[in-house]
């Protein structure tokens, strides 16, 4: 297992996946909100890294190692602050937050600006990130705002880890980075359910690929092993693996939106599946990779998902989710392994 687990690890879905952190919708109404031109943006991601962290440097350099393929490959989205958050000094990440509290600010907003800051240091999920970072616990995640200012945030509580791992850092922003895109072309104020919004698998089973792959780019991974590893043992994502978690769950869906409780079958099944569904979108069913990654995404504001889908996969979501089916319950690892072409074992 690759030390990478805990910033995409299942185990603790609200640290690294897109659904748990939204904010609150507010009473300014925006209706343009979604229009992704909006989130396209010409200014620089913005870090802010606690006292006693990147030391040499090199925090922030493996984060940016991913950042900057990232941005390079889907755009610049933002404004986008990236927090890298460590236990050395309570009065210095108090006074990171109340930063973050700042810039949140909205200026047209009827409560004033002090006002919005003690609101939102006082909200349950900020305290417990707050506590999160002095005991030096692995909570956040990526969080974005739905009403003025629009921004995103990848909040990291715990980055001591991510300064000690190089790997995990740099594949970690990939990952979120990904979503922040995502998030870009979709309305989240409706249920992902909905054709304005995407299905989890949608999410993190694409930013699950789009991570590995770019991480083998960057000659960081071996993506096929990562992906054979997926079936195996679970990877970095946790356990069981697909092919464990397939044997004994006979009935789920790539498309139930309930498997986040704990209570549903796993919601590896978002992560896993949902990157062997990316993959079998672009090796079986032939799609270019970065019309799947990407290009996609685009028409999602304009004509919904389902239609977007067909329209650049050539494939309704429900045929997709036929096909899809009968691959992943009726392929052996070296069988499923052969849609990437090389030959399987070596
Ligand atoms: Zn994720």
């Amino acid at each position: 297992m690759l030390a990478f687990a805990s910033s995409l690890s299942t185990a603790q879905p609200p640290k690294s996946n897109v659904k748990s952190q939204q904010e609150h919708p507010g009473s300014v109404a925006n209706p343009d909100r979604d229009i992704p031109t909006k989130l396209k943006s010409d200014v620089a991601p913005v870090f802010l890294v606690a006292e006693g962290l990147n030391a040499d440097g090199s925090l922030i350099g493996n984060y940016k190692r991913g950042l900057r393929y990232a941005i390079d490959y889907f755009g610049n989205y933002g404004p986008y602050y990236i927090y890298l958050l460590g236990p050395s000094s309570e009065q210095n990440v108090r006074e990171i937050f109340r930063k973050r509290a700042e810039i949140r600010v909205n200026p047209r907003a009827s409560a004033t600006p002090k006002e919005q800051m003690e609101e939102f240091l006082n909200r349950p999920n900020v305290t417990a990130e707050i506590k999160a970072v002095l005991s030096g616990k692995a909570e956040g995640g990526l969080t974005w705002t739905q009403d003025p200012p629009l921004l995103f945030e990848d909040v990291t509580t715990n980055a001591t880890e991510r300064d000690r791992n190089p790997i995990e850092n740099t594949w970690g922003a990939l990952h979120e980075y990904h979503h922040v895109f995502q998030i870009a072309h979709c309305d989240t104020k409706q249920k992902r359910s909905s054709d304005k919004h995407i299905n989890s698998w949608m999410a993190e089973g694409m930013a699950t690929y789009s991570s590995a792959k770019f991480m083998e780019n960057l000659g960081l991974v071996d993506f096929e092993d990562y992906m054979r590893q997926l079936r195996k043992s679970g990877g970095n994502i946790g356990r069981p693996g697909i092919n464990e978690f397939l044997a004994r769950t006979k009935e789920w869906r790539l498309d139930e939106e309930s498997y986040w409780d704990h209570n549903g079958p796993s919601p590896q099944v978002y992560y896993m599946i949902g990157a062997w569904a990316t993959a079998y979108l672009i090796h079986v069913v032939g799609v270019d990779e970065k019309t799947v990654l990407k290009e996609w995404y685009h028409d999602i504001p304009r004509m919904g998902k389902s239609a977007a889908f067909e329209k650049h996969m050539g494939v309704s979501l429900a045929e997709f989710y036929k096909r899809f089916d009968q691959f992943i319950r009726t392929s052996d690892d070296d069988a499923a392994m052969r849609i990437f072409g090389s030959n399987p074992g070596s």
